[in-house]
């Protein structure tokens, strides 16, 4: 009976890089093609704002409402990058803010996520802490 050594494999759940990055590099695809149609709608802005200079202040409120919406996704467009970038440089998979394993199963359904769950717990802590004080600043109360 020599099991050992499968046994020792079996005990380290081993990250399925390859699923993740294939994951990843879907997601990177889907993103890709989105952000084209989004950037020929900018662009047609843009030519209907020089086309007509005195409309200019509509139209910028436009853009900026898109711009806001592109910003948004261009930060998870980069956080699939970096992702990505991880993998390569097999850094994936630690925690950005404690440095520990962030474990197979939660980055599966997070591929793009830099935190293990306690410190994302604090961050969202930490986000739900600010917005509260966002809105109680807006009611003044
Ligand atoms: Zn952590």
């Amino acid at each position: 009976m020599v099991k050992t050594k499968e046994k020792e494999m079996e005990k380290k759940v081993k990250l399925d890089l390859k699923k993740i990055q294939k994951t990843l590099l879907r997601m990177k695809d889907d993103f890709e093609k989105e952000t084209d149609s989004a950037a020929e709608l900018v662009k047609e802005h843009e030519d209907n704002t020089f086309a007509d200079a005195n409309d200019l202040a509509t139209h910028d409120t436009d853009i900026s409402n898109e711009m806001n919406v592109k910003k948004l996704k261009d930060s998870q467009y980069e956080d699939i990058l970096e992702a990505l970038e991880r993998i390569e440089t097999e850094e994936f998979g630690v925690c950005e803010e404690c440095g520990v394993d962030i474990g197979a199963k939660r980055l599966e359904v997070y591929p793009t996520t830099k935190l293990c769950i306690s410190c994302q717990e604090e961050f969202e802590k930490a986000q739900k802490a600010k917005s509260m004080v966002a809105n109680s600043n807006k009611t003044e109360q």
